[in-house]
């Protein structure tokens, strides 16, 4: 694993999507970006990320939908997995879902059951995360 000689005190670039609200929680170190809008990761992760050298980690805060857009962005240029970490600020909001049957998104509240728009079938909203769709499964429904 690349990155594995940092003494449990990585440095870390935190990815703050909308405003600090408790700036005073982060360490001496870390670069700090804050973003307007989620969709935005993909531009701050191409500038960034070849800049970070071994032992960095990736931290995104925010609501779930934005942490989950920034962690498949950073995976999708090359983070591993165990080099980002989200810590989510406002959980009750809505969650992106992935049909676990047809691959359709669609926009649902975490425990949720919802009518998938794009084959019918009835969504357990789970709390099991695609990192790689930046979204929760959408599970049948047990009937
Ligand atoms: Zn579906």
């Amino acid at each position: 694993m690349a990155g594995s000689d940092d003494s449990g005190h990585a440095r870390r670039l935190v990815v703050v999507v909308g405003h600090v609200a408790d700036a005073d929680r982060y360490r001496d170190g870390d670069r700090l970006c804050v973003l307007r809008d989620a969709a935005d990761a993909g531009a701050l992760l191409d500038a960034e990320l070849p800049r970070l050298g071994t032992g960095w980690r990736v931290l995104a805060v925010g609501t779930g939908p934005d942490v989950r857009a920034v962690r498949a962005a950073a995976l999708a240029r090359g983070a591993l997995a165990e080099e980002v970490s989200v810590r989510v600020l406002d959980d009750g909001a809505q969650v992106r879902v992935h049909c676990g049957v047809c691959h359709h998104g669609a926009q649902a509240r975490a425990g949720d059951v919802l009518e998938c728009p794009g084959c019918g079938t009835a969504l357990v909203v789970t709390d099991h995360e695609s990192r790689v769709h930046g979204a929760v499964l959408g599970a049948p429904g047990v009937r």
